[in-house]
């Protein structure tokens, strides 16, 4: 069972408050390893305090509290990291064999109550902040929830439901029965204009989405029959980003296929999630326009193992699965050696959720250095995030998202699967 601690003290129950001025009392935390991702190195023998939900200092050696409430935690058989970012996650559900039709049984009660379990997870292992990329609004709620303190998990930055074309990756009606498949329009995240993508975004905006999410390109799981073919013209690509820039919301675009991802970088969007057939071309407009690569190498290895299992995906499905699945690693391996600027995400729910530091092994195995690695989880997902103020490293003045993990990763990437603390805005969670 999930202990939530306050500051070292066991609360009960699930309902937490967030740090507030009835914490005076400080923690340290004792760190025998910090990657406090500023330094191009590990310190030894650190303590980084915390008050208010914020770090109050980074210092040298094992200080001594000074207040009589302060508590001591001792972190000194572990390596301390700031709290884990994942970019790309959909916490409403989870891959099963029987997804596809779940769309026809479950209410949107069922959805929120199963996602609660799936941020729970993604919490647990370290991740403290996500971007939940497309879901049918629970997500709303549920980034709600977790924010007043009914329920726990990562702290979420959502983009609602996703935008794309009449049977595009993100039409919600994708393989109905035709009675039931209707006229989706931008309620509903479908757009076939410039004009409706503006109505689309500002649909999002209105219900609360904290950025938008779009597909200029088919996708694996759609039940559709091309997964990386254009779907949308720029010009609806730039309506979209037009708008949300308006309104203060990045674009984080879906794309398998190169021709859909150029149109994207052209128009502006500030991610390109997946990016499996990305040609060198692409690569260096990226890098030229500053456009951020969010891999999620663990879903294209998921998506493969799990199509080899007979009539685990609809027929249409199976063998884009397949085909596209395996090439992610190799893309992102390249992507790193031309410069491109890469943010940590895994695309969790196309795989179980939790599992999301698999990504790091699949990074290091591609030739990324594990410090690099661990850079795009923290650093450089913050900077996407536009969040660099609260979040990324481990200094004075940021929020108190830690995480320490049993063993060194610099040597062992495999270590940032034992999590075995998990501190969010000052408040510890038992792993
Ligand atoms: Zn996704």
């Amino acid at each position: 069972m999930l202990k939530p601690l306050l500051a070292g003290l066991l609360l009960g129950g699930a309902l937490l408050a967030p740090a507030s001025a009835a914490l005076a009392q400080k923690t340290y935390l004792h760190c025998g390893r910090l990657l406090d991702m500023r330094a191009d190195r590990a310190q030894t023998a650190m303590t980084v305090i915390v008050e208010n939900g914020r770090v109050l200092a980074v210092e040298k050696g094992y200080s001594t509290p000074t207040g009589p409430k302060d508590q001591v935690i001792d972190l000194k058989n572990r390596t301390v990291l700031p709290g884990l970012i994942d970019c790309h996650v959909h916490l409403e559900g989870e891959t099963s064999k029987d997804n596809f039709l779940r769309e026809f049984t479950e209410n949107p009660a069922d959805v929120a109550f199963g996602s609660l379990e799936h941020a729970r997870k993604t919490l647990l292992a370290g991740f403290t902040t996500v971007r939940d990329l497309g879901g049918s609004g629970v997500n709303i709620a549920l980034r709600n929830a977790i924010n007043q303190g009914k329920v726990v998990g990562p702290r979420i930055f959502t983009a609602r439901k996703a935008l794309s074309g009449t049977g595009g990756h993100m039409d919600p009606t994708n393989g109905y029965r035709l009675d039931l498949m209707g006229v989706p329009g931008p309620v509903d995240g479908v757009i076939n204009s410039p004009d409706e993508a503006r109505q689309a975004v500002r649909e999002q905006y209105k219900r609360g989405a904290d950025l938008i999410k779009i597909a200029s390109t088919g996708g694996v799981l759609s039940v559709a029959k091309d997964g990386s073919a254009a779907q949308m013209t720029e010009a609806e690509i730039r309506a979209v980003v037009e708008t949300a820039r308006d309104l203060g919301l990045a674009v984080a675009c879906h794309a398998h296929g190169s021709e859909g991802m150029k149109r994207a970088i052209r128009a502006g969007v500030t991610s390109i999630e997946h990016g499996t057939l990305m040609d060198d071309e692409t690569m260096k407009l990226m890098v030229q326009r500053g456009t951020w690569y969010v891999p999620t190498i663990t879903a294209g290895k998921s998506v493969a193992d799990s199509a080899k299992i007979p009539n685990y995906y609809p027929p249409l499905v199976t063998p884009k699965a397949l085909a596209i699945g395996p090439k992610l690693q190799g893309t992102f391996g390249r992507a790193y050696k031309m410069g491109v600027k890469i943010a940590f995400g895994t695309d969790a729910a196309v795989f179980r959720h939790g599992a999301n530091a698999l990504e790091f092994g699949y990074m290091v195995e591609a030739g990324m250095p594990p410090l690099a690695a661990l850079r795009t989880a923290t650093v450089a997902a913050a900077e996407l995030l536009g969040q660099s103020a609260n979040l990324g490293t481990l200094e004075a003045g940021k929020l108190a998202d830690v995480v320490a993990v049993e063993g060194d990763p610099l040597q062992d990437i495999g270590a940032m699967q034992r999590v075995r603390f998990v501190m969010k805005q000052g408040v510890v969670y038992q792993p």
